[in-house]
């Protein structure tokens, strides 16, 4: 087995198992290799990252886990932040509990595309987050939440 580092049309970048060079090249041609966080059938190949620690000339498996994509954080003021929650307010439909389900027709395509906001539990959010969805949460001023839950 190889162990390629993976990149797709959207800049997420994992690991893929292959038989083979050429086991690679005929999986990618036919788009069977496909981004595990999006689904992006584009994908190509980097160059290899250094394995730390591995002293061996076989390449170690043991460490192989997949790229996770790094969560985004800004230093943002109050104010800002504030001004941020008005707009996603105002350019967001509210679609309340429904929110995981609409998220993920969304993300499959089986409703118009559009910004949505709603309520999700953890569990909730971690299962999107699985699927390849990107959500954030938002920190709504009470009087500013929508009065159907
Ligand atoms: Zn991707």
């Amino acid at each position: 087995m190889i162990v390629f580092n993976l990149g797709c049309g959207n800049n997420h970048r994992f690991e893929g198992w292959f038989a083979s060079n050429e086991d690679f090249e005929r999986q990618s041609e036919s788009k069977l290799v496909t981004c595990p966080l999006c689904g992006n059938a584009n994908v190509s190949r980097l160059p290899h990252a250094p394995h730390i620690g591995s002293g061996s000339k076989e390449r170690s498996s043991a460490t192989a886990a997949p790229a996770q994509p790094k969560q985004q954080y800004a230093n943002v003021g109050k104010e800002l932040l504030a001004r941020m929650v008005e707009q996603v307010l105002e350019n967001t439909e509210d679609v309340g509990a429904a929110f995981p389900e609409e998220a993920r027709k969304i993300h499959y395509h089986e409703t118009p595309e559009r910004r949505i906001r709603g309520t999700a539990s953890r569990e909730e959010v971690d299962a999107l987050k699985d699927e390849g969805i990107e959500v954030v949460a938002l920190a709504i001023p009470a009087h500013r939440m929508s009065k159907t839950h």
